[in-house]
């Protein structure tokens, strides 16, 4: 079975509709499939129906940006209500948030000779509830600033970049907390991508299980195939599960649906006692 519980759609700063998505997940031969858009499960209606007309599993799901010791970390929730009224009020509150932080960025933009920048990213985020960097990205390569997207997150929108924005996202606690509320499994995304030093990726994982967070994403578009293993062991060491997921965002991006190997042996897959 291949399961795929990580991408987005343009309900966040993916590319395809949510029904786009589960069909192209189909085509990949994707058994089991979760939507986690970030901050937002507006998309998981229209997924949900279309995943039923083509037989494929679907699982609700949501990234949830979170700021942990100065570091922006995700938070991935699974099988989740998304009607949850507390999920529901986080999630409003950090798409707020958003909004802010995508103001300051605009300016900032502008203060380095860049204008429009906050009307131009709008065009690309077709949910005007959750704007993000990549639709600022996308907004600079179409006005010629940067040949492509890989380029504007190394020379734009990062720290001591113009563009960035340093920004306090919710709390561990409060991310892991509306997922149990409404239900759901916190799975640790891509935990190989932080900028985490020395103990620093221990002590994450410390405090996520112990905060009631569930699994870890294991095999991930994020993480080399020593890193596969080495959160394989960490997983393990911690009583954490172990997730798979592409974080696909869009078609020719070097993550595809399904992609990615196999779970390690030695993981307890977060799906293990899962029915459909
Ligand atoms: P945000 O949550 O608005 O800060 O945006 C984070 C998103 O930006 C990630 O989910 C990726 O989709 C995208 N992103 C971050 N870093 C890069 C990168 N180096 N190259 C391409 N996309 C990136
Ligand atoms: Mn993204
Ligand atoms: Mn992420
Ligand atoms: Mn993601």
């Amino acid at each position: 079975m291949n399961y795929d519980l990580h991408c987005h759609s343009n309900i966040s700063d993916g590319v395809l509709s949510p029904a786009e998505l589960v069909r192209r997940a189909a085509e990949k031969r994707v058994d089991v499939l979760a939507l986690t858009d970030h901050d937002d499960v507006a998309g998981l209606a229209e997924a949900r129906d279309a995943a039923t007309t083509l037989g494929l599993h679907f699982v609700n799901g949501v990234e949830i940006s979170v700021t942990w010791s100065g570091v922006t970390v995700h938070v991935v929730g699974l099988n989740l209500e998304p009607d949850c009224a507390d999920l529901q009020a986080g999630l409003a509150q950090i798409q707020q948030g958003r909004h802010l932080r995508a103001e300051r960025m605009a300016h900032d933009l502008e203060k380095h000779g860049i204008p429009g920048v906050l009307e131009g990213a709008m065009r690309f985020a077709s949910n005007p509830r959750l704007i993000g960097r990549t639709h600022f990205a996308r907004y600079l390569v179409e006005a010629g600033v940067c040949k492509d997207v890989r380029t504007v997150f190394k020379k734009f929108l990062v720290r001591g970049r113009p563009g960035y924005a340093a920004h306090e996202w919710t709390g561990l606690d409060n991310a892991i907390a509306w997922i149990r509320a409404a239900g759901g499994q916190a799975v640790l995304a891509h935990p190989g991508r932080y900028d985490l030093k020395g103990k620093a990726t221990r002590r994450l994982l410390a405090e996520f299980k112990a905060l009631g967070g569930e699994g870890v994403e294991v095999v991930t578009g994020s993480h080399t195939p020593d890193q596969h293993q080495l959160f394989a062991e960490l997983a393990a060491y911690f009583g954490l599960m172990a997730s798979r997921g592409s974080d696909f965002h869009a078609p020719g991006e070097y993550r595809e649906l399904g992609g990615g190997p196999e779970l390690p042996a030695k993981c307890v897959p977060i799906w293990h006692n899962w029915s459909f």
